[in-house]
Order: C-alpha cells, then structure tokens, then sequence
C-alpha cells in the first residue's frame, strides 16, 4: 500500500490536483445533474479529467465522489447507487493515476445538518462507510475528508475510514473570514478547534479547503501551524471569488496570480498543495513549474 506520510517523509512538496466540480461543469454537466453519475454514464469525461492533472504534473489525484453520500445521492433519487458510484469514481482516478501516483477519495459533507437531526447519526456514519468502502475497493490510497464545516461530522467520516479501510485519511475544512478578523467554518469552527477534533479522530493530515483565494488561505496556514508545527498541512485553495458575468462564472486568479504565492504558502507551512473551485490543469502547471523548476 502506498503511503503519503511516506511520500513527505523528507520534507518534499507534494503536489495535488486542482478544480473537479467546475471542469465537469465545463465538459458538460448541467447545473442540478448528478456530477457522480458521470463516473457512469460519462467515464470518458471523468477520466479525461483525472489524466489531465496527472498530465499536468499533479502527484496525486482525487476521485469524482465528493456528493456520493447516500444521503446526498437521495436528491437525484441515486441513493441506492452509492457504493457502485463510489467504487467508479476510484477505478477511474486508478486508471489515470498509475501505480506511481496517488489516488485520494474525495468524500464531501452529507447534505444534512447532523446538530440539527436533520438525518440520524447512524445514518450518516452507515453512509461514509459505504463511500470508503467502495472507495477503498476501487483503489483509492487514502481518504479525503473536505470542504468540512461541523466537526461532528468530520469526525463520523475520519471514523467510517479508519474503522473500514487501513487507508491515510485526509481532513481539511473551509474556512471564511469574520467581521472580527477571525477564521472560521460556516459553522463557526475555529482552525484550532478543528485539529484537535480531526487528530483525535484519526486524521492523518489535516488542512484547508475552497474559501476565497491564495491570499487569504496563507493566513489560515499559518493558524494551523500557531496550533500544530507537525501534522502534515494539504491546501486545496480556489481560484479567488467567483464573479458571475451573464450565464458564466469566472475564477478571478489565473495561474499566475497564484503561482506567485505557491512559495509563500509552503513557508507557511503547507506540505500538499492543489486547488479548489476554478483552479484548473494550467494553474497546476504553474504550481509545479514553481516548486520543481
Ligand atoms: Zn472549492
């Protein structure tokens, strides 16, 4: 089994892959289209995807699972679909991914506010496991955890992965920040609070997510690395804040904008570094050019 602590062992800077939602959005999937029925009835697609970051340079690449909770899926009535779903999203990134890269299985909130009682606990947990052990049978090297904003919830899914796969998990949520100058998630979680939660839950590496752009992603590094010197960081940062301009939207940061600031980010402290919403194989390029010359 591969390893990703392994891979960061000696210091080096790995390089992860960049937008999915917004590419798909590109080669055709239509606003309120299941994007995980694509690893079925659109393979090509999702394949040419993955092989392009892996093109780009990317070490390593995620799946096409993000929304593949069951209690997700629901809404396009595909919930009994989850694991074929899953397990085809891991396949795909496999294929493009080789044996010398990485595979990471994306795994997004459920949907459903678990504080709330919008969906019972045991049916979320029941529903990452599902995702990770499909994810796992497909291939997939380590788990990735993202776009979190409840600590409950994050922790159910780190759970769900150690406890039904041996595969690294990966954590990271997204982070805004207040009017007070803070950082927090949508549900008020603070970056300290959110790395005791995920360590103690298991995660292996933990970081940050989507949000509004370089910029402000170097600020988050560097309270998480006020909170913990150690655990390794993943950033998968956007491409800025999306402007919508008629039926468009456009990520503001071009690859060269935010390759400026790749090395600010890794002196913050940043051990993986990709991109979110926006970001594309061309912003990847740049991010390797910069790191690897
Ligand atoms: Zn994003």
């Amino acid at each position: 089994m591969k390893s990703i602590l392994k891979a960061l062992e000696n210091g080096k800077v790995l390089i992860s892959d960049g937008g999915w939602g917004t590419y798909l959005h590109q080669l055709g999937l239509e606003v309120g289209e299941c994007p995980e029925i694509w690893n079925v009835t659109h393979r090509k697609e999702v394949l040419s995807i993955a092989k392009s970051y892996i093109d780009a340079g990317s070490d390593m690449v995620l799946t096409n699972s993000f929304g593949a909770h069951p209690v997700r899926l629901k809404h396009y009535n595909l919930q009994d679909r989850a694991f074929e779903l899953n397990e085809a999203a891991a396949q795909i990134s496999r294929e493009a991914a080789g044996d010398d890269h990485f595979v990471l299985g994306s795994i997004g909130p459920c949907g459903a506010i678990l504080m709330m009682n919008e969906v019972p606990e045991e049916e979320v947990y029941d529903g990452f496991r599902i995702q990770v052990e499909a994810l796992s049978k497909g291939g997939a090297d380590a788990i990735c955890v993202e776009t979190m904003s409840a600590i409950d919830e994050a922790v159910l899914a780190i759970r769900a992965a150690k406890e039904f796969t041996d595969l690294e998990v990966v954590c990271t949520f997204t982070y805004n920040k207040t009017v007070h100058g803070y950082y927090r998630t949508m549900m008020g979680v603070s970056p300290e609070e959110m790395i005791k939660a995920v360590k103690a839950a298991g995660a292996d590496i933990i970081g940050a997510n989507c949000g509004i752009g370089f910029e402000q992603m170097i600020e988050v590094v560097n309270e998480i690395r006020e909170a913990d010197k150690t655990t390794p960081v993943l950033v998968h940062a956007n491409a800025g804040i999306p402007v919508v301009k008629g039926a468009e939207t456009i990520f503001p940061e071009t690859p060269e904008m935010m390759r400026v600031r790749v090395k600010d980010l890794v002196n913050a402290g940043v051990n993986i570094i990709g991109g979110c919403c926006g970001t594309t194989p061309d912003h990847i390029r740049a991010f390797v050019h910069e790191l690897r010359g």
